[in-house]
């Protein structure tokens, strides 16, 4: 059983016996083992504290185990660089956070744009592509609006096309609908799945467990450990052909 060239199914995210333990001996997560494949529409779900948001920022490379081994399309985070990490992130992972996190007084085509900076791509194109990718979440005619004119559902899509204007392997979102009413919130998760549709893989965190059973694969979390996984859902796609470097 070895030999990686030879295997399949190589993952987007792979944990194996992950742990994190902050200062003050608090264990967030524990003996963690998850597989995620290209292709997915997963969630994880599970009540306030029982490692979501330590489990997201292990996935996005914003923070490192304290146990374990993770390996992020293809590539071990313990082998990286703090730069290479950052490249990694960068690259090929987009994010969506509760609170849209969208630049005060920027308008949304320069925000979006924005989300090409480490790709070195030229600003006209980038912008260029931020327009498509602003018309491809029904905001094409917002393109100048600036944050506060939009609505938060509008907001909260925007903040999507940021993520995957340079079409990320991994795209994660915490609590995307959190801030939203229930229509805008049914809306970005459509566009979630649209997302999805076409090829994105897609893990959203959240604490809501009717929108938890909307998803593809369901993974439950309690006091840092799985406590259910569903499995790969009919959208997990073999890694050959898919993983380009
Ligand atoms: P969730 O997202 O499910 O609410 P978290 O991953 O935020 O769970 O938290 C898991 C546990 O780790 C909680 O007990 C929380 O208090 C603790 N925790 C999270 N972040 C930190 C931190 N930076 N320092 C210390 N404890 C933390």
């Amino acid at each position: 059983m070895s030999g990686d060239r030879a295997t399949p199914t190589l993952p987007v995210v792979s944990f194996v016996a992950v742990s994190k333990t902050y200062a003050g001996n608090v264990t967030a997560l524990n003996d963690v083992h998850l597989s995620i494949g290209y292709g997915e529409f997963a969630c994880v779900v599970g009540p306030s504290g029982s490692g979501k948001s330590t489990m997201l920022h292990l996935m996005g490379t914003l923070d490192r185990p304290s146990g374990g081994r993770i390996v992020i399309d293809g590539y071990d985070v313990a082998g990286l660089s703090d730069r290479e990490v950052s490249a990694l992130r960068a690259q090929r992972i987009g994010f969506v956070f509760q609170q849209f996190h969208l630049a005060v007084g920027v308008p949304v085509l320069d925000t979006v744009a924005d989300g090409l900076l480490y790709a070195g791509v030229p600003l006209r194109e980038r912008r260029r592509r931020a327009a498509r990718a602003l018309s491809r979440v029904g905001l094409g005619h917002r393109l100048g609006h600036l944050p506060h004119q939009l609505s938060g559902g509008e907001r909260q899509r925007a903040a999507v096309a940021r993520a995957v204007i340079g079409e990320p392997a991994l795209l994660l979102a915490d609590e995307p609908t959190g801030n939203l009413d229930s229509a805008s919130g049914a809306a970005v998760l459509e566009l979630l799945r649209d997302l999805h549709a076409s090829g994105t893989t897609v893990v959203v965190i959240t604490h809501d467990r009717e929108m938890a059973g909307t998803f593809e694969r369901k993974v439950e979390m309690r006091d840092g450990r799985i406590v259910s996984d569903g499995g790969p859902g009919p959208s997990a796609v073999s890694a050959a052909g898919v993983d380009d470097r």
